[in-house]
């Protein structure tokens, strides 16, 4: 068990550097058995209206920090984070369900990311243009610099309720912006302890909000507001369009989703490969979203890699998340788990293979292996977002690369082989935001360049790409 537990009690939202409730309240519960953790508040239009006021002057004074005083505000916060990390992990585990093991890695991936962002601040710079490369540019000079653009909103999920913050609020101090963090409803915890972490850093009041609530209602209420300069959303896609088409010509950032394909050549590296696809697989219930779920076989290699991959896959341990030894655990709510459990029927309904798993108690589903799927099904062509992994077969590379990009979903994929031609042909045919070689495409360090094209998104993340999307290029040009 995690060393530290927490009692049921209230989780204020934070505003201006105050705490703030209203008279509307929510219970937060453990997604693995319904117990009750903790009780948050949810903010009407009048909370929010304070929430934009505070970090309308949250924002004044972040970008009134110099460049090293941002750094250190970022490093400060890592420190405090290190200091903190236990306990910010049986949050982590608490409210979403994650077995406490990964919930760990999550606070120490939320570290790199703020150890990133420092970088970010401290390398934020414009560049000299040569203006007499024109005609009428000779004899000027130009430079450009990035501004802040104001008060970013950060509208995150519920699947990494803390390092999707900090690549939100990350580059967000970076660039010299405020923030209006709106955690998802079921996962509000981290945020808010985040809150008091971040005042202890000693950043500016009002340059992090956390406000809680539905995303139908607060969500929505942050949104429309148009004193807020940004909305940076991770997220489904429905919602991520919801909001595309609410933020008219202010600037938005969409991480959305993805049914991830992994590719095995016949050379590929099995003993390299499997384990990492078990873990690609079923990492929180495969509630990532560039969790492996579509994984096509190179037919001389199909037998081999599945025999071993439903082998390592049955030894996964499943159980209570604040258990230690926990490698499956719930999913976010029954609802979710017996949506995916519907998939997998459907799958079988269609003359699908169950290899392993295939069943459900309550808010947990076994780890599955299917074979056979028709890949117009849901389990195939849509996300997922549960412990579920579709073995396909091909016979040529094209054939393959062909079926991944008629995809609707373009964030990561992954093609395995030890012929760098041919992955490097694969590699430039792939319409994906990122092609990982020779590893699963759920692989992700928090400082590279991350983001969809097509249903995945608009827009990158990783600390220095985010705080080219937050920040105003300004040019500056005068006469010699
Ligand atoms: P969700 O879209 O249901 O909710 C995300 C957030 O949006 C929550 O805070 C929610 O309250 C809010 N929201 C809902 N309706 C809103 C509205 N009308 N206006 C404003 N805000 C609103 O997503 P989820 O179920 O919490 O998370 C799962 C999804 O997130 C998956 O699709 C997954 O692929 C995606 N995801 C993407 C990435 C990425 O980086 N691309 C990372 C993690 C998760």
């Amino acid at each position: 068990m995690s060393t530290v537990s927490i009692a049921r009690r209230e989780f204020p939202m934070w505003i201006g550097g105050q705490l703030v409730r209203t008279s509307s309240t929510q219970t937060i519960t453990l997604p693995y058995d319904g117990s009750p953790v903790a009780d948050v508040y949810v903010a009407d239009a009048a909370v929010v209206e304070r929430a934009v006021t505070a970090a309308e002057a949250g924002a004044r004074a972040m970008a009134g920090l110099a460049l090293y005083e941002r750094a250190g505000l970022l490093e400060e916060m890592r420190r405090l984070l290190a200091r903190d990390a236990e306990e910010f992990a049986t949050l982590i585990s608490s409210e979403s369900g994650k077995p406490i093991r990964e919930a760990r890695f999550e606070v120490e991936r939320s570290q790199q990311t703020l150890i990133a962002s420092a970088g970010a601040a401290r390398d934020l710079h414009g560049e000299a243009i040569p203006m007499d490369a024109a005609p009428t540019g000779k004899g000027r000079w130009a430079m450009t610099v990035r501004e802040p653009i104001g008060i970013v909103a950060a509208i995150t999920p519920f699947n990494f309720p803390l390092n999707l913050a900090m690549h939100k609020i990350g580059p967000a101090f970076a660039a010299g912006n405020s923030v209006i963090h709106k955690p998802a409803e079921n996962t509000p915890l981290s945020a808010l302890r985040l809150a008091r972490l971040i005042q202890e850093a000693g950043a500016p009041e009002g340059a992090y909000n956390a406000v809680t609530g539905p995303g139908e209602l607060t969500g929505d209420l942050i949104v429309s507001n148009e004193r807020v300069a940004m909305i940076t959303f991770t997220g489904s896609v429905p919602v991520g369009q919801k909001i595309r088409s609410k933020v008219g010509l202010r600037r938005v950032t969409l991480e959305l989703g993805n049914n991830s394909s992994l590719i095995v050549e016949p050379d590929a590296d099995l003993e390299m490969i499997v384990p990492r696809c078990v873990t690609g697989s079923f990492s929180h219930s495969g509630q990532v979203c560039i969790s492996v779920q579509n994984i096509y076989l190179q037919e001389k290699v199909a037998d081999e890699f599945t025999s071993k991959f439903v082998e390592q896959t049955r030894r996964l341990r499943i159980g209570h998340p604040l258990e230690d030894a926990t490698e499956i655990s719930s999913l976010i709510n029954v609802n979710e788990a017996a949506r995916v459990e519907s998939w997998i029927d459907e799958a079988r309904r269609s003359g699908a293979k169950v290899l392993t798993g295939g069943t459900r108690q309550g808010a947990t589903i076994e780890p599955t292996i299917l074979a056979n799927v028709p890949s117009h099904l849901n389990i195939s062509c849509k996300e997922v977002f549960g412990p579920v992994a579709v073995l396909h077969r091909y016979g040529a590379l094209e054939d393959a690369i062909a079926r991944v990009n008629a995809g609707e979903y373009g964030l990561q994929v992954g093609v395995c082989t030890q012929d760098m031609g041919r992955a490097f042909r694969a590699a430039q045919s792939l319409r994906f935001g990122g092609v990982i070689v020779n590893d699963v495409p759920a692989y992700r360090v928090d400082h590279m360049p991350y983001g969809g094209t097509k249903k995945s998104g608009v827009g990158r993340e990783g600390p220095r790409y985010a705080v080219e999307e937050m920040t105003e290029l300004k040019l500056i040009c005068w006469r010699a």
